[in-house]
C-alpha cells in the first residue's frame, strides 16, 4: 500500500484525504487539485473514522497480478463507505460473510495486517463479532 493514505501508527487511525478550500469538496486519497472545480487550493484533511456501508461485495477469488496480494489469499469483503459530510471511500472490509454485511451498516476504520504490511479497512460497529485485529 502506498504511504500517506492513513495516519499510522496511531491509537485512532484516520484516513488522509484532502478538501478544496474553494468549493469544499472532499477527496480520498488526497489530491493536489480539486476534481470538481480544478482549484489547486486544497488542504489536507483527516477524515472521520466512522461511516456507513454504501455498497459492498465479496471478493471470492484471488485477483490477477499485479493485484494478487499475499499468497494466503482468503475471500474478503470490499465496499464503499459513506463518511458523513465528506466522501465515499472504497475499502476492504474486515468481514467477508454476506450474512453480516448490509447496506447502511455502521462501520469504523481499522488498520489490519496485509502481507508483511498494514492497510486500512472498515469493521462493523454493531458488535456482531467483527474480527478486529487491532484495537
Ligand atoms: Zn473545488
Amino acid at each position: 500500500m502506498a504511504d500517506g493514505l492513513f495516519t499510522w501508527p496511531a491509537d485512532q487511525p484516520r484516513l488522509i484525504g484532502s478538501r478544496c478550500r474553494t468549493c469544499g469538496v472532499v477527496t480520498f486519497p488526497a489530491q493536489g487539485s480539486c476534481p470538481r472545480c480544478t482549484s489547486v487550493d486544497v488542504e489536507e484533511r483527516l477524515l472521520g473514522r466512522t461511516g456507513t456501508l454504501y455498497t459492498w461485495t465479496v471478493q471470492g477469488f484471488r485477483p490477477k497480478p499485479p493485484y494478487a496480494g499475499p499468497e494466503d489469499f482468503e475471500p474478503y469483503g470490499v465496499g464503499y463507505v459513506e463518511l458523513p459530510g465528506e466522501v465515499r471511500v472504497e475499502a476492504r472490509l474486515t468481514v467477508a460473510d454476506p450474512d453480516r454485511l448490509r447496506i447502511g451498516l455502521p462501520v469504523e476504520l481499522v488498520i489490519v495486517p496485509y502481507g508483511d504490511k498494514v492497510t486500512y479497512a472498515f469493521a462493523p460497529r454493531d458488535g456482531s463479532g467483527a474480527d478486529r485485529r487491532t484495537r
